[in-house]
């Protein structure tokens, strides 16, 4: 059974820490392939200043180009209103019918979903696996997620991955634009370009 990689995001912009999160889970795990979902907009996020979509998608692509195993998505961008993952893992698990499915998410996120703080969360927790990476400001362990999990779900399908600490966010690039500092080396070159050329985040 082929097993596929599903990084969630905003994405705004994509930076270092989700690009070595998801290589990261491929080589561990095993997956043939990583697909990037960039988000329409995000359920959790206050949407004002969130980058229009397909700038979004854009850099995604830029990002992600010189993987082979790597490829976006446009099933949220194309999909109205707020994304909720429960809708796209449900709508992936048709044309993926014949392979293991496996969530992506950083330690925030995953922490999040078994807090029950996502759309249908428990239900999301029974559709596919998911890969939990390690996120500095975050504390993630077996423990700390049996003692935050409201879902009534076992979470033996959530395995826990270390990757080398990034501490980058996109909350961080977006401050440091807006404050002329540099993100090279925060981002791949094609996304920094991206950024100065249609002036995002000043
Ligand atoms: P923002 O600061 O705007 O929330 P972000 O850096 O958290 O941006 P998102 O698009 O919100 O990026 O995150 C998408 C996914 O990538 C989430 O599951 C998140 O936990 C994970 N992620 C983001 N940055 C890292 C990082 N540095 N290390 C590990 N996981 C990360
Ligand atoms: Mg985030």
């Amino acid at each position: 059974m082929a097993r596929i990689g599903i990084m969630g995001g905003t994405f705004d912009p994509i930076h270092y820490g989700h690009l070595v999160t998801a290589e990261e889970a491929r080589v561990q795990f095993e997956l043939s392939q990583v697909l990037f979902v960039p988000n329409h907009y995000p359920p959790h996020k206050d949407l004002n200043g969130v980058t229009d979509p397909e700038h979004r998608y854009r850099m995604t692509l830029l990002a992600t180009m010189t993987n082979e195993h790597f490829a976006v998505s446009r099933i949220e961008i194309d999909r109205p209103g707020p994304s909720f993952t429960i809708e796209t893992i449900e709508m992936l698990r048709k044309p993926y019918a014949a392979s293991d499915l496996f969530y992506i998410t950083g330690a925030d996120a995953i922490l999040q979903i078994v807090r029950g703080e996502w759309e249908r969360s428990a239900e999301l927790l029974a559709l596919c696996q998911f890969i939990a990476a390690s996120r500095p400001g975050f504390s993630l362990n077996a423990e700390d997620m049996r003692r935050s999990n409201a879902t009534g779900r076992r979470l033996d399908n959530v395995h826990v991955m270390e990757i080398p600490a990034l501490a980058i966010s996109s909350t961080d690039i977006r401050r440091r634009v807006t404050q002329s500092r540099p993100i090279r080396y925060l981002v791949p070159d094609p996304v920094e370009a991206y950024v100065v050329k249609h002036r995002l985040y000043r």
